[in-house]
């Protein structure tokens, strides 16, 4: 396994993360802590040790398998995450709370971060100062060790947060399919934060391998999963890539990938650029999922329609993008646009909304 320096913290990561957010159920839904346990001991065993979780992960049976699995394993050795999800306007009663059963069930007397849960710039206004004043509290009894945040936002937001220099590591999104983030990254490594990737094999879309995508790199690439996961490792900026993993062979090939990961060279990263920006040009859709367009009065998720509709046809991951936006809801779907055309003025790419969201009702709804 390798490891990076997690910024100015003293901690030294390993560059594969465990995510337990996609752990091993049983048919009731429920985690099925036997396998999860097996699971996250392999990984650790084979030097994994960044966990991440969230206390409502698995309606809160996350922390509480994360706490089963690592029982017997030197508590140093480990670095544990978790998260708060500040924008439930929790009182500091309940952050408390919430504080005391994470560490509870996570079997230990501290965590090493602890996070604001999907910050955005208008939810760092509303809640910050409540979740810096709660932690503050929780670091001074050696409680916590380092807060940061993970965050779902634009581009210019992120580096917003970052600026503030409240917060010593950041969680986000960044693969091969979303790019947009690594300006914020750069940002976040240079300020001395610890950065954390998230769903660095794109939220399980290149788990099952795509003909199209395989093709991408001929025979030197064995598996999409373990291209997705060399990508994000083959920015230095990036310290940790935690992927959820359901199942021990997605943990041995992951392993595997980190174990003996060697960066994507120029002339692959150029290949992967070429191909989508040709695709994305064919498309005439440059979504960069920057938000401004939201909220759409009628509840439609502008971003959200056209990322799947970019999988697809971008990317080429048809199957996983048809099942991904059948699970929208109705009223967030492209077919559900009333074409009153207040986001368009608000796109800097300049999209024409209204058409487009037709296109994609189409290609989905057949409509
Ligand atoms: S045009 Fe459609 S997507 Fe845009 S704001 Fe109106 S309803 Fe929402
Ligand atoms: S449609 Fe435009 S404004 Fe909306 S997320 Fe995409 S790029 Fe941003």
């Amino acid at each position: 396994m390798q490891y990076r320096k997690f910024g100015n913290t003293p901690y030294n990561v390993s560059v594969l993360g465990f995510g337990a957010m996609r752990l091993p159920c049983l048919p009731d839904g429920t985690v099925d802590f036997d396998k999860a346990t097996e699971l996250i001991r392999y990984a650790i065993e084979h030097g994994v040790n960044f966990i991440d979780s969230h206390h409502f992960y698995h309606n809160g049976q996350s922390e509480e398998a994360i706490g089963r699995a690592i029982k017997g394993f030197p508590r140093e050795k480990l670095i544990l995450q978790t998260k708060i999800g500040m924008y439930n306007n929790y009182s500091d009663q309940q952050c408390w709370q919430l504080l005391e059963t994470a560490l509870k069930k996570l079997n230990t007397d501290y965590i090493d971060f602890y996070l604001t849960h999907s910050l955005r710039w208008e939810s760092y206004l509303q809640y910050n100062k409540q979740f810096l004043k709660f932690t503050q509290k929780a670091l001074d009894q050696k409680l916590i060790r380092y807060i940061g945040f993970s965050v779902h936002d634009s581009v210019e937001n992120m580096k917003k947060i970052i600026n503030t220099g409240e917060f010593s590591t950041m969680t986000v999104q960044y693969n091969l399919l979303y790019r947009e983030s690594q300006e914020a990254i750069a940002l976040a490594n240079e300020k001395g934060m610890g950065v954390v990737v998230m769903g660095p094999v794109g939220g399980g879309t290149f788990g099952n391998p795509e003909e199209e995508i395989t093709q991408w790199l001929g025979s030197k690439i064995k598996s999409t999963a373990r291209l997705a996961l060399r990508f994000v490792l083959s920015n230095p900026n990036v310290h940790v890539a935690i992927s959820g993993m359901s199942t021990l062979q997605q943990v041995i090939e992951n392993v595997e990938t980190a174990d003996n990961f060697v960066p994507l060279d120029d002339s692959d990263i150029k290949k992967i650029e070429q191909i989508t920006q040709s695709r994305r040009k064919l498309l005439n859709l440059y979504c960069t999922g920057c938000r401004y367009c939201m909220p759409c009065p009628h509840g439609i998720n502008i971003p959200g329609n056209f990322h799947w509709y970019n999988v697809a046809n971008v990317y080429g991951v048809k199957k996983r993008a048809m099942e991904k936006y059948a699970l929208m809801k109705q009223e967030e779907k492209a077919s559900s646009c009333t074409e009153c055309g207040e986001c368009e003025p608000k796109c800097p790419q300049k999209i024409p909304i209204r058409e487009k969201l037709k296109e994609v009702a189409r290609f989905f709804e057949k409509k």
